[in-house]
């Protein structure tokens, strides 16, 4: 345990966030299980996002080069001064990830090259937070994050399968998936409902199919929005269309008008990106 953590907390009579998805993890072993599984070291740049009470920036700072992070709940801030203060690589940002200009905080504090983004993500906005790093053209190399584990399915799930979805899609577009540890929810203080896992996405070299990406990130959109509804209908709702206009280009793309979009591999959309701009 982070004893001196732990022990910060209860002298600053923090209150745990629960809407902030503020579940904290004090296990050194787990934390050195984390930063191992990044990778990261004295030449990589880390981007941590959520830093709590400090405990996985510390370990960052001991591994990484630079350290920025953010964190959004401006209580934490006295508590992130003490734990850091040893470390002269770290900036913490008092920031809403969602809002922050994360391109400027980046080549303001860790300048210029890949970042690494390591992090035990807040629960509400995962998924959010996952689709927004892998649609900017932010020089990210890696994610290292700690996701529900119901995420972690969704990041690695087979097309036609329940967890098949947007977020399958846009990781396979950029990155190689590998699921590094299972932690358990008693891990974490205080415990969530449900266990979580490490999930380490590495940036390929080149996407695995050749489309535009913004098209194609919009499409992914697309197709899940509605999931009960055939890919038809979440084209006309989500580009205005009318229904011919969308049967055509499903057709053109070469699927049966009654496609359901979790039937559509990554390169079925890029098929269809592709009707879609003729
Ligand atoms: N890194 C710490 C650890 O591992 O113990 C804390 C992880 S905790 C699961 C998530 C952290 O993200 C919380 O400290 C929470 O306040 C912060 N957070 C929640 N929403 C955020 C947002 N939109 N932007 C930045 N930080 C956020």
């Amino acid at each position: 345990m982070s004893s001196d953590i732990e022990r910060l907390i209860k002298q600053n009579n923090f209150k745990f966030q629960h809407s902030l998805g503020q579940n904290f993890i004090l296990d050194e072993a787990i934390l050195e299980d984390i930063a191992d599984a990044s990778g990261v070291g004295i030449s990589d740049h880390v981007l941590e996002i959520g830093a709590g009470a400090g405990s996985l920036t510390r370990m960052l700072c001991k591994r990484a080069g630079k350290v920025l992070a953010l964190e959004i709940d401006k209580n934490l801030m006295p508590m992130l001064g003490v734990v850091l203060s040893p470390f002269d690589n770290v900036h913490v940002e008092n920031a809403d990830v969602m809002k922050a200009d994360l391109a400027s905080l980046i080549e303001k504090h860790l300048g210029e090259g890949d970042v690494h983004v390591v992090a035990n993500l807040p629960y509400y906005i995962t998924t959010p937070v996952i689709m927004m790093l892998l649609e900017s053209d932010l020089p990210i190399r890696s994610l290292t994050i700690m996701v529900q584990k119901e995420v972690a399915q969704r990041i690695a799930a087979k097309p036609k399968s329940k967890d098949y979805g947007a977020l399958t899609l846009a990781v396979q577009y950029r990155m190689s998936a590998d699921i590094a540890l299972e932690v358990t929810a008693k891990n974490f203080m205080p415990p969530p409902k449900v266990d979580s896992s490490v999930v380490v996405l590495r940036r390929l070299e080149k996407p695995p199919v050749d489309t535009d990406e913004k098209l194609f990130f919009r499409l992914v959109k697309a197709c899940f929005a509605m999931r009960r509804k055939t890919l038809n209908n979440n084209l006309c709702a989500s580009f205005s269309l009318s229904k011919e206009k969308a049967a055509a280009i499903i057709e053109k793309a070469g699927f049966k008008p009654t496609v359901r979009g979790e039937e559509l591999s990554i390169t079925d959309i890029a098929a269809l990106a592709e009707a879609f701009k003729e």
